[in-house]
């Protein structure tokens, strides 16, 4: 995957501007790839091991080969961009992390001329019913994490949290394709998995994921299909682990105004599903590096972080792209998204103008 605009030995020299990106997955990546080749300065802070983001460390290698991003990060590296893996952003009265490097926002602020933020979607939506937090109800992003911490070679397979006879998904996005086809292809035998069931609220026809993945995850995987479910409660077994799921049927309703219909509750309608383990996938949200106003940095009623149509937060020298300014989205959106800001941004740097 190409991140850097130009080729390796046409870098100008050095304007002696210096850029703090934070995330590095393909906003924060397109970004520096854009902003070295205007020769300024560019660092790129990430918690994790090593540079990609959600390519890496959340998409199946069949669908975005690591190999590929892996070598467009090298051409960074040799291009000059600075790498600081390992390392969290923290802002204002965030606590630093109990392990591991980290660094203070206001202090990248205060030392850079400019500042990306580009931190993606790593929290997700919880269902909010009783029986979340028992062991054996993941929340599928998480897993699937655990799960290429693993297949990296950063932790033991071992460590990945098991599964069982009879897996449950919920939802109806990219999230819980993967979380349906990364167990059955990778750890089937691992886990013994027979069975996985996929509960999603309205019917495939209203699935982000599309009526040919839904259908696809039927017919190659054998995967039940409960449309027009939610899950109301998860119930444990003796040995204290989920057992069981029980959903209510839901109905359409079609709002005015709005694309999809509503899925309405039908009452009475309760069933219960034997489970071994439930991933939930009900939709990713907002991460920035900061709790909401530290430094004077807005975010939207959504989380996401608050930007005009130059990617500049509502503070000076501070910018935002990727999936942390306009919500989970495609890795190709978040790409663009950084190769724009960082347009932005060098102009900023050019002319010193915020108005
Ligand atoms: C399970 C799953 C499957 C997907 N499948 C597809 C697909 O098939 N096709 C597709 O187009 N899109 C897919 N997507 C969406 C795609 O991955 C995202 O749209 C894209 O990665 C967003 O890019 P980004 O750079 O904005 O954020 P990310 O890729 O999330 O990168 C953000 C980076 O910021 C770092 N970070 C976060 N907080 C901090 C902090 N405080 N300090 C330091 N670093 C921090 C993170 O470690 C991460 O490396 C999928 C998403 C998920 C969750």
């Amino acid at each position: 995957m190409k991140f850097l605009k130009c080729s390796e030995g046409a870098i100008p020299p050095s304007t002696g501007k210096r850029v703090a990106i934070v995330g590095a997955g393909p906003a924060g990546l397109g970004a520096a790839g854009v902003l070295r080749c205007k020769g300024h300065e560019v660092h790129v802070y990430d918690s994790l091991q090593e540079p990609g983001g959600m390519l890496i460390f959340a998409i199946p290698e069949y669908h975005v080969p690591k190999a590929g991003v892996r070598s467009g990060v090298q051409e960074l590296v040799r291009a000059g961009v600075n790498f600081h893996m390992r390392t969290r952003v923290v802002g204002c009265s965030e606590p630093a992390p109990r392990e591991g490097a980290s660094v203070r926002l206001e202090d990248l602020v205060r030392d850079f001329d400019a500042v990306l933020v580009a931190t993606g979607t790593w929290r997700s939506r919880r269902l909010e019913v009783p029986g979340e937090d028992l062991p054996g109800v993941y929340v599928a992003l998480d897993w699937l994490f655990e799960f290429y911490q693993a297949q990296l070679g950063y932790r033991s397979m071992d460590e990945v949290p098991p599964l069982g006879r009879r897996v449950m998904v919920v939802g109806g996005g990219l999230t819980a394709v993967d979380a349906v086809e990364v167990p059955l292809r990778y750890l089937r035998d691992r886990f013994g998995i027979q069975k996985v069931y996929l509960s999603y609220r309205r019917t495939r026809n209203e699935a982000p994921m599309s009526v040919r993945e839904f259908n696809r995850l039927i017919q190659q995987y054998g995967v039940e299909p409960l449309e027009l479910t939610v899950p109301v409660r998860f119930s444990a077994g003796p040995e204290g682990r989920v057992a069981s799921a029980t959903l209510q049927r839901m109905r359409l309703e079609s709002v005015p105004g709005d694309k999809r219909p509503h899925p309405v509750p039908v009452p009475g309608s309760e069933f219960g599903v034997e489970v071994d383990a439930v991933l939930v996938a009900a939709g990713e949200l907002p991460s920035p590096p900061f709790q909401p106003g530290c430094l004077g940095i807005e975010l939207n009623r959504d989380g996401t972080v608050k930007t005009d149509q130059k990617f500049r937060t509502t503070t000076r020298k501070v910018f935002a792209a990727g999936d942390v300014r306009h919500g989970a989205s495609l890795y190709g959106l978040a790409l663009k998204s950084g190769n724009d800001a960082a347009a932005s941004i060098d102009e900023f740097l050019r002319t010193g103008s915020w108005s």
